[in-house]
């Protein structure tokens, strides 16, 4: 009864992603079965949460800025459509959780969730900020754009969309304590996101105007690793403080 339940729950989330487009082929399968393990291990509870992150990230990419558009067309590698790699990065290390039956596992599921919507949600509106945002290792004015940066406006959304998730599980489950916990370390892991993007996602520099740009191409020349490491790249930063965010809930959860 409930592996049923998980299906149809699934294939309707999976239907509607399909409709808006919002993930490649390859994706949309993985989060098909993604979120049946969640729904299957997890109940409505953590479907709903799913269904959170998955609408809020999806409303905050169709807010379609001209700005945004322009502001980012330069920095960025990917398009609009979710790739294999953001499911991966997003949903994999909650699913885990849920799968090995990790003790707390709903608050840890949920933490990790709250870190994901955080992270979209602070890119995606951050990005719209009228200010330049500053990078967070020196505090200095940035490119709009760039991995490791951070704004008000980025933070604010960060902090709205973990706390959301963490009001999800507290109508489950009347734990204030939990909510609190949910809230501040989804909204910690996308600080510690635009920590290690600053300190090692890979930047690229366009030897025709030099841009400091995270694609591998510009100008129609191939651009040279400025800083960071090739092999950290969104995917890589996205997935280590997601799976960071769970590791401190659970550190916070056996200490308080
Ligand atoms: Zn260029």
């Amino acid at each position: 009864m409930q592996f049923l339940f998980s299906l149809i729950t699934s294939l309707i989330l999976a239907s509607f992603a399909y409709y808006k487009k919002a993930m490649t082929t390859n994706a949309l399968i993985l989060a098909f079965i993604l979120s049946v393990i969640i729904t299957y291990y997890g109940g409505l509870e953590c479907f709903l949460i799913l269904c959170a992150v998955f609408l809020g990230t999806v409303i905050a990419g169709m807010i379609k800025s001209e700005k945004r558009k322009e502001k980012s067309k330069d920095i960025h590698e990917k398009g609009h459509e979710k790739n294999i790699g953001s499911i991966i990065a997003n949903v994999l290390p909650g699913a885990l959780v849920l799968l090995f039956n990790i003790p707390y596992m709903k608050v840890i599921y949920a933490a990790v969730m709250a870190e994901a919507i955080a992270d979209s949600l602070a890119s995606d509106i951050g990005i719209l900020s009228d200010k330049p945002p500053i990078n967070i290792l020196t505090l200095k004015k940035s490119t709009h754009g760039l991995s490791g940066n951070i704004s008000i406006l980025g933070m604010g959304a960060a902090l709205v969309g973990s706390s959301f998730i963490a009001l999800i599980h507290f109508i489950f489950n009347y734990n204030i304590k939990y909510f609190l916990i949910i809230a501040i370390c989804g909204f910690l892991g996308n600080m510690l996101d635009s920590f290690l993007g600053a300190l090692f996602q890979v930047k690229y520099e366009c030897p025709k105007c030099h841009i400091i740009t995270e694609k591998k191409e510009h100008c129609k020349t191939k651009t040279v690793v400025k800083k960071g490491m090739e092999i950290f790249n969104n995917d890589v930063v996205n997935i280590l403080s997601n799976v960071l965010s769970g590791i401190i809930c659970y550190l916070i959860l056996i200490i308080v």
